[in-house]
């Protein structure tokens, strides 16, 4: 016969096993989800009518959508909460009932069955709506042109705004293109965590809008990328005002959770020539880029059309 204390392990075993499951499968995304979007709503939130420079539109569009999808998120990630405290209650009212000499064991393991699947469906329903909300912030992203973590362009306003800049026939008409990279960034990620990494995203964006003028276009290119446009610039401002971004970043310190988290960039530039597409411009600022890194990160590097 089985004695109470064992059945107790029994079920603390069980459950550590549970947590185990639902960590692995569903938890660590729910938690990421529900983490991003709440970031994204205090983002959007938080956004002063001067940052978006061409979209009063996106930003209402933000506000509301946001505030409305990160509540919902919430909601289902709370009550997929509830029902696992209420399952909890179930099987220490179980445990409560059984008397030392009297377990039935066969009739509990068919309960903590039972418990086991219950808990995997709220997971999955939860998981279910997340995924669903997810996909909205996508064509919310793609509806605005804005990236909803950082809230800089995103790569599609990009290749429009290239293609356009480029077929720009004003021969007076000149901008540069910087390619920024973050150093190291996997690094990051690995240490501190993905959250922690997406707050250096943050932290960069911020910085970079903080820094540039009126005129310049940011956009996030990809992961850990930006793309910058300055417009009207000589060769000489263009390096000016990537070394002082380089030195800001490098100076700035991010607290994250106590911890002081240093982040290095590293910047390939091209000016644009007449003649040139996107590709071609892209293309250049990134072998420029390509050189930055190889020669040792946190620096800039520049790369010019045939000697131009
Ligand atoms: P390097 O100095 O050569 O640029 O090295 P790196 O580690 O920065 O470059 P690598 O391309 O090896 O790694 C980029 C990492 O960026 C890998 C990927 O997991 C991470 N990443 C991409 N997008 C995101 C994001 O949205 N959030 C977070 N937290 N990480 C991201
Ligand atoms: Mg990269
Ligand atoms: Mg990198």
């Amino acid at each position: 016969m089985m004695q109470k204390h064992e059945l107790i392990s029994l079920v603390d075993k069980m459950c550590k096993e549970l947590l185990i499951i639902i960590d692995e499968e569903n938890g660590a995304s729910i938690q990421q989800v529900s983490n991003y979007l709440t970031e994204s709503a205090q983002i959007i939130l938080n956004v002063k009518e001067d940052d978006i420079d061409n979209v009063g539109y996106a930003e209402s569009l933000f506000h509301n959508a946001y505030k409305e999808i990160a509540k919902k998120s919430l909601s289902s990630y709370d009550n997929t909460n509830k029902s696992i405290k209420k399952l909890a209650r179930m099987h220490e009212e179980t445990l409560s009932k059984c008397i030392d000499e009297h377990i039935d064991l066969p009739s509990i393991t068919s309960k903590f069955n039972d418990i086991q699947l219950q808990m995997n469906n709220e997971v999955n329903k939860a998981n279910s709506v997340i995924t669903k909300l997810t996909l909205q912030v996508k064509a919310l992203e793609e509806k605005t042109n804005l990236d909803a973590l950082t809230k800089v362009f995103n790569r599609r306003a990009l290749s429009s705004y290239l293609n356009d800049a480029c077929s720009n026939e004003k021969s007076s008409y000149n901008f540069h293109v910087l390619v920024l990279d973050i150093d190291d960034f996997k690094l990051i990620n690995d240490t501190y965590g993905h959250v922690a990494g997406d707050k250096v995203l943050i932290f960069i964006a911020n910085i970079l809008r903080k820094t540039l003028r009126e005129g310049d276009k940011i956009f996030r290119y990809g992961g850990e990328e930006f793309v910058i446009i300055l417009n009207r610039v000589n060769d000489l401002q263009c390096k000016n005002t990537s070394n002082r971004l380089l030195a800001i970043i490098r100076e700035n310190k991010l607290i994250y959770k106590g911890e002081t988290l240093k982040v290095t960039m590293s910047i390939g530039a091209t000016k644009f020539v007449q003649g040139d597409t996107p590709d071609a411009l892209i293309a250049r600022a990134d072998s420029a880029l390509y050189r930055a890194k190889r020669n040792g990160k946190n620096q800039l590097r520049t790369e010019v059309k045939d000697g131009v």
